[in-house]
């Protein structure tokens, strides 16, 4: 098969589909990879690190499989052609007119998203592997705009308390980001409505904040919740969240918008100089008071709504990425490198969001 590497064109997107080390792979299974000029440029890989790998520099629209982070938009789309295969960050839940258009296409598509959370699929976990990122990457965010220290310091000039850290929502991203928090120096505590959670949370060093709900879903999600679950956990959280210097929320319900989990008056209620990441504004935000891709100051707290954190880490992003998409992809090949996806691999037909009813 020969597998197309594009260079994306989404605003602040820097991260690549496949890196130099993962084509270097591919080809030695006698894969053969076409990689856009440029493609690596904002992971800052030049194109003679693909030549030295094995690829060629050309046209990947044209390739068996095009290898994407981003779905792509209508004009990229337009450079396709029955047949073909496509693997990326499609949103299949979010966008479904997305989807209908690739199907229209004719291109079998493969969403990463859809990736059933496996044991046998954590190598092809693109959710886990940029979750860790975003987590990683919120807990920067949040340090840098705090006007406190995260660690604890004893000096001559007096001491220093450590920021007190909630975290909200601990699937990949929540619990990277505890993990992180410990790791500056601060005093985490992470809240999820999926019970299990609680053990994860206290191994990285965390406490465990427990309003006991209970909401936990199909497939390891959570569900939504009712509405008097959600008054309820919407007060307890505002008495909860007025100690603590940082909230960061991950919260997400697949399909759904994201939970509101911080209001106005919970923001209210926080020391002036506070601060809160929310990770879920591309669905509108965990917080109240979030403005999606913004940073504002509401009642003295500063509210942070990145969208976008793993393209901020472009190179470490697209090199766990880039492994995520070569698993998958060695998923489809048979013995002598062609295409030969078995959808009767649960992994495959679950990733696939493209199939007609005839395929089935
Ligand atoms: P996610 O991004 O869908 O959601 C983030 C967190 O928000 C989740 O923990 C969820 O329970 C929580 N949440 C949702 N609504 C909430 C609310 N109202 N209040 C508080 N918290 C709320 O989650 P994710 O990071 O994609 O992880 C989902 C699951 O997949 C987890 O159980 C994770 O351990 C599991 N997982 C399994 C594998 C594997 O075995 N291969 C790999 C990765 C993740």
């Amino acid at each position: 098969a020969v597998v197309g590497v594009v260079r994306e064109t989404n605003d602040g997107e820097r991260r690549v589909a496949l890196v130099p080390k993962v084509v270097g792979k591919l080809a030695g299974k006698g894969v053969q990879v076409v990689v856009e000029a440029g493609a690596g440029a904002g992971a800052l890989i030049p194109d003679d690190a693909y030549v030295e790998a094995g690829a060629q520099i050309g046209d990947p629209w044209s390739a068996d499989v095009v290898a994407k982070v981003a779905a792509p938009d209508a004009g990229e789309l337009a450079r396709m052609r029955p047949e073909q295969t496509l693997i990326g960050f499609l949103n299949p839940r979010g966008n479904a007119d997305g989807i209908k258009e690739i199907a229209a296409a004719g291109v079998q598509a493969f969403a990463v998203e859809a990736i059933p959370r496996i044991s046998r699929a954590q190598a092809m976990d693109a959710l886990s592997s940029q979750g860790n990122v975003s987590g990683y990457k919120a807990v920067i965010v949040a340090a840098s705009e705090s006007t406190r220290f995260f660690p604890m310091l004893t000096t001559a000039a007096g001491t220093v308390k450590p920021a007190t850290v909630l975290v909200l929502g601990v699937g990949v991203a929540g619990l990277q980001a505890l993990a992180t928090a410990k790791r500056l120096g601060g005093r985490p505590t992470g809240y999820d409505v999926r019970p299990e959670v609680a053990d994860q949370v206290r191994s990285v060093g965390a406490q465990w904040l427990d309003l006991g709900i209970d909401a936990a879903g199909e497939g390891g999600y959570a569900r939504e919740l009712t509405e008097a679950e959600r008054d309820q956990q919407q007060q307890a959280l505002e008495d909860a969240i007025k100690g603590f210097d940082v909230v960061i929320t991950t919260a997400l319900v697949p399909g759904r918008p994201a939970p509101r989990l911080v209001t106005a008056a919970a923001v209210e209620g926080m020391r002036p100089g506070s601060v809160i990441v929310d990770l879920a504004g591309e669905t509108g935000g965990n917080c109240e008071l979030t403005e999606p891709g913004q940073t504002v100051v509401k009642h003295g707290v500063t509210i942070v709504s990145p969208l976008n954190l793993p393209a901020t880490m472009p190179e470490h992003a697209s090199e766990l990425y880039s492994r995520n998409v070569q698993e998958l992809l060695e998923l489809m090949l048979d013995d002598d490198a062609r295409l030969a996806p078995d959808f009767s691999d649960e992994i495959l037909a679950a990733a696939c969001v493209t199939r007609t009813e005839e395929d089935h």
